[in-house]
C-alpha cells in the first residue's frame, strides 16, 4: 500500500468560494465559485445533462442561454459509456465539448430511487403513513442497501452492479467533473424515524470513507485538474437530524482534507423546504458553497435562495419542455393546447432566448404536433433560459436590495389562480 506521505500535496487554489452580498435577515447570499474551468456567479441554476448532454441542445446553445455550468449523472455515465471512456476522453467537459465548469452527482439518488421510485419534493398532506417498505406501485425493488454500499440492477440490461463510497469516488474521479458529490443514502419521507437515524449514521460513515478515497485519488491523479468534493446532507424532515448532519459533515476532516462544499439532499417536504434548508445552512460553514440537489420549480428556487442555497439543478425544465410544457411569466402553459396554433408571437414576449427571439408559439405548436425533433430543442432552450434567468434575476435582486419585492411580484403573477402553487 502507498503511504499518503510520499504522495505530492493537494493543490486546492483552483477551487474557491467567495461569499458576496447577504440578504437581510436571512441566510441568502450572492457569491462566486471558482473552478479550474471557470467561475460560477451564485445563486445559479445549473442545467442538467444527465448522460453528458442537455437533451436536444448543443453545448453552444447552453452557453448562449446563460448556463454557467452543467451537471451530469454519475450513475448513468457509469453504466454508459463507462467511466474509463470518459477518462480517456479527458474528462466530462472535454468529452461533451463543454468548456465551462461541470458537476456530477454521486449516483446515490438514482441508485436508491430504483428501489422505491420516489419524488424529490412531495406534498406531505395526504402522505402521513410511515414505513420502510414503501414502494411505488408496479415497481420492482431494484436496489438493496447495506452498511457497506448499494447493490443494484442496471435499468439498461438488468445486470447487477455495486456502488460503495469508494466506487463512487473512483467513478467520479474518472468522470472528472470540477465538483463531485459524496455517496449518501437517500431516504424517503415515508421511512420511520428509527430508520432515518440509522441511515444518517450510515451516510456519515460513508462521507468519511469518501473523503479518504477522494484524498487518495486526488494525490494519485495529479495529471488532472483539482476536483472539489461536496458532502451530502440527509435527515429527512427532522430538525435534530438535519442539524446534526450539517454539523457532522461541516466539521469532518480526514488527514487535513475536508469537504469543499455541501449538497443539501434527500426528499423534501415542499411546505417545509425553506425551514429545512435554513436549519442546515445555519449549521454549515458560511464560506463554503451549498448546492440544493434536484430542485427547479420557481417557488422552490426562491425558497432555496432565501434560505441560503447557492446552486441548484433539476431535470424538470428540459423534461417538461419535451412534453410541450413551457414557462411564461403567467405560469406554465402547454403548447399542445389548440389556442396556441394561431399565436403568431413568441411564447413569452419578454424572453430574450434564441427561441423567443426567432420563432412564434404557433410554429412550436406545429412542430410538436408534427413530432419534429427540433420542437424539443427549441422548447428546451426556452425553458432552460427561463429558469437560468430567473435565478440570475434573484442574484441581481439580492445585490440591488429588492429580493422580496421581486419574489412577491414574480410568484404573484406566475401562480395567479393557483395559490397553493404547483408541485412537479
Ligand atoms: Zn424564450
Amino acid at each position: 500500500m502507498n503511504s499518503y506521505n510520499n504522495l505530492p500535496t493537494i493543490k486546492r487554489e483552483t477551487f474557491a468560494f467567495k461569499p458576496g452580498k447577504s440578504l437581510e435577515n436571512s441566510q441568502g447570499r450572492t457569491g462566486v465559485i471558482s473552478t479550474p474551468h471557470g467561475d460560477i456567479a451564485t445563486p445559479a441554476f445549473i442545467p442538467v445533462g444527465t448522460k453528458a448532454t442537455i437533451k436536444g441542445v448543443l453545448p453552444e446553445s447552453v452557453s448562449q442561454l446563460g448556463g454557467q455550468a452543467v451537471l451530469a449523472n454519475a450513475y448513468h455515465l457509469y453504466l454508459q459509456p463507462g467511466p474509463d471512456i470518459v477518462d480517456e476522453a479527458g474528462g466530462l467537459g472535454a468529452f461533451m465539448n463543454w468548456p465551462g465548469p461541470t458537476f456530477t452527482d454521486s449516483g446515490g439518488f438514482q441508485v436508491l430511487s430504483l428501489g422505491v421510485g420516489f419524488k424529490k419534493v412531495i406534498a406531505m398532506d395526504t402522505e402521513t403513513f410511515r414505513s420502510d417498505e414503501v414502494m411505488a406501485k408496479n415497481k420492482e425493488r431494484l436496489a438493496h442497501v447495506d452498511d457497506d454500499g448499494v447493490t443494484f440492477k442496471s435499468h439498461l440490461d438488468g445486470r447487477m452492479h455495486r456502488f460503495t463510497p469508494e466506487v463512487s469516488m473512483q467513478v467520479q474521479h474518472k468522470l472528472g467533473a470540477d465538483i463531485i458529490f459524496a455517496f449518501d443514502e437517500c431516504t424517503t419521507l415515508h421511512n420511520t424515524r428509527s430508520y432515518q437515524e440509522r441511515s444518517l449514521e450510515r451516510t456519515r460513515l460513508w462521507a468519511e470513507r469518501c473523503l479518504v478515497e477522494h484524498r487518495r485519488l486526488t494525490r494519485e491523479r495529479t495529471h488532472r485538474p483539482y476536483q472539489a468534493l461536496f458532502g451530502v446532507l440527509q435527515g429527512a424532515q427532522y430538525e435534530d437530524l438535519r442539524r446534526k448532519a450539517a454539523r457532522d459533515l461541516g466539521s469532518m476532516e480526514v488527514d487535513g482534507v475536508s469537504f469543499d462544499g455541501f449538497g443539501l439532499g434527500g426528499a423534501l417536504d415542499k411546505e417545509n423546504l425553506g425551514t429545512i434548508v435554513n436549519w442546515m445552512c445555519e449549521e454549515l460553514p458560511y464560506d463554503k458553497p451549498r448546492h440544493l440537489l434536484g430542485i427547479g420549480e420557481p417557488d422552490d428556487l426562491f425558497t432555496g435562495v432565501e434560505n441560503g442555497a447557492d446552486t441548484f439543478d433539476c431535470v424538470a425544465p428540459s423534461r417538461q419542455a419535451r412534453t410541450s410544457a413551457v414557462f411564461t411569466p403567467d405560469g406554465r402553459i402547454n403548447l399542445s393546447n389548440s389556442k396556441y396554433q394561431r399565436q403568431f408571437s413568441p411564447i413569452d414576449e419578454n424572453c430574450d432566448c434564441y427561441t423567443c427571439t426567432n420563432y412564434t408559439a404557433a410554429y412550436l405548436a406545429h412542430l410538436f404536433r408534427a413530432k419534429e425533433m427540433v420542437a424539443g430543442t427549441l422548447a428546451t432552450i426556452h425553458n432552460e433560459r427561463f429558469i437560468v434567468r430567473l435565478v440570475d434575476q434573484m442574484r441581481a435582486a439580492i445585490v440591488n436590495g429588492d429580493f422580496l419585492d421581486f419574489k412577491r411580484e414574480f410568484l404573484g403573477r406566475f401562480y395567479v389562480g393557483n395559490p397553493k402553487r404547483q408541485a412537479t
